[in-house]
């Protein structure tokens, strides 16, 4: 017996590269990790850990910052961060 052929939609994929630039996974956030820049001493872990490369170096100031647009909140980073200057909180939508 034939198998008759089912449409299904497209969901989240990654369809030319830089296409992943158009989901703004922050959306599915519950916790939110919250940068304390007066005791960051610019090692750059969280930076090279975080799955999304939420994390950017500004270039003039060397601090780090996360993109909320992007951020996942999986805390790695915060686990990471060696001088625990990352808190988390709950997200407040
Ligand atoms: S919580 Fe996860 S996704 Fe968000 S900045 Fe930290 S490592 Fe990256
Ligand atoms: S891991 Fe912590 S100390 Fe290192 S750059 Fe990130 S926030 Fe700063």
């Amino acid at each position: 017996m034939k198998k008759k052929k089912q449409n299904f939609e497209q969901g989240a994929v990654v369809t030319k590269p830089g296409s992943s630039k158009n989901y703004h996974t922050g959306d599915w956030r519950v916790f939110r990790p919250i940068i304390d820049q007066s005791k960051c001493i610019k090692c750059y872990q969280c930076w090279q850990v975080c799955p999304d490369a939420a994390i950017r170096i500004d270039k003039k100031t060397e601090r780090v910052e996360i993109d909320y647009d992007y951020c996942k909140g999986c805390l790695i980073c915060v686990k990471q961060c060696p001088v625990k200057c990352i808190a988390k909180e709950v997200e407040k939508k």
